[in-house]
């Protein structure tokens, strides 16, 4: 699982401060979540394949998430891509699109695929046989969800001496690997864990942004592998996150803490702030695993 932080500042973009996009590659897949102005750029100054991204989710729409949307969606009609993009995002985004492709008179040449989110409760949006995916309902000034990418579980390991040793035909390695015994080529039953190793563990990353400090997200995110959650103001701001549903660093490493997550890494930093290594020791006071994204950084957790 790598991700790559695409930007992670709020409100305008600047010179050096990217409004919120990252790519998450799990399981095969490059998965774009938000898309601020500016992340066709981005894109192209971390070296990612336009056409490996089929899925964008989209959390909320603020502008400093989604306003460099409707510019990839014509870039990707201008590289003459064919294959289907959707777009998971909350109802009104499927509008704004139409809206403004219709008044420019364009269209794509390929399939475009809205899922408009509308529920409260968590709900799977997209699921295959290796990755699921659910929505975070958040709480923020509009409707928000985070979105949670779970690896689904991993195949057991063949212990390719083990195997040959034991005399198993090549045709019951899928068999071996979800884990059923087998006959080998004198019919002789071998029990599985005697070829096989234990699956390695699977990953999930849970993305968080925008949202007032908020413990009913917990139940949803819990033990899982890597946190982002947004801490938009320090310590000292935190009377504003109650006008904007916004979080601190602090708030951000309880939710880790009490989610019991492995990593936290920390992003949409207000630009009243010059640097961020305080964000970093704020929530190292209540969380040590915690991390800061900064635009261009990857992360890389195998
Ligand atoms: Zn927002």
């Amino acid at each position: 699982m790598k991700l790559t932080i695409l930007g992670c500042h709020s409100a305008t973009p600047g010179i050096n401060s990217n409004p919120t996009a990252q790519i998450l590659e799990i399981k095969n897949h490059m998965f774009l979540i938000d898309c601020g102005e500016g992340t066709q750029v981005q894109l192209r100054r971390n070296k990612v394949k336009f056409s490996r991204i089929k899925h964008i989710f989209i959390s909320h729409l603020h502008g400093d998430h989604y306003f460099g949307l409707i510019g990839l969606v014509n870039t990707f009609s201008l590289l003459t891509r064919e294959t289907e993009l959707h777009i998971y995002a909350p109802k009104g985004l499927k509008e704004v699109i139409l809206l403004q492709m219709k008044l420019s008179s364009s269209w794509t040449k390929y399939p475009l695929i809205f899922h408009e989110l509308d529920a409260n409760e968590s709900e799977l949006i997209y699921e295959d046989d290796k990755v699921e995916v659910h929505t975070i309902p958040l709480k923020h000034r509009i409707y928000t969800n985070g979105f949670l990418f779970k690896e689904k579980k991993n195949d057991r390991k063949i212990d390719i001496n083990l195997v040959t040793e034991a005399n198993i035909d090549k045709a019951y390695f899928r068999k071996l690997k979800q884990g059923f015994d087998v006959e080998n080529e004198d019919g002789v039953l071998i029990s599985n864990e005697k070829v096989t190793k234990d699956p390695l563990p699977t990953k999930s990353y849970a993305f968080c942004s925008d949202t007032i400090y908020n413990e009913d997200i917990i139940p949803i995110i819990k033990d899982c592998t890597v946190l982002y959650h947004e801490s938009t103001f320090l310590d000292k701001n935190e009377s504003l996150c109650i006008p904007t549903k916004h979080s601190t660093a602090k708030q951000a490493a309880t939710i880790a803490k009490k989610a019991n997550v492995e990593t936290l890494i920390l992003g949409h930093y207000s630009t009243r702030y010059n640097g961020y290594d305080d964000f970093k020791t704020e929530a190292k006071t209540v969380f040590e695993n915690t991390l800061l994204s900064k635009d261009g950084k990857t992360f890389n957790f195998d």
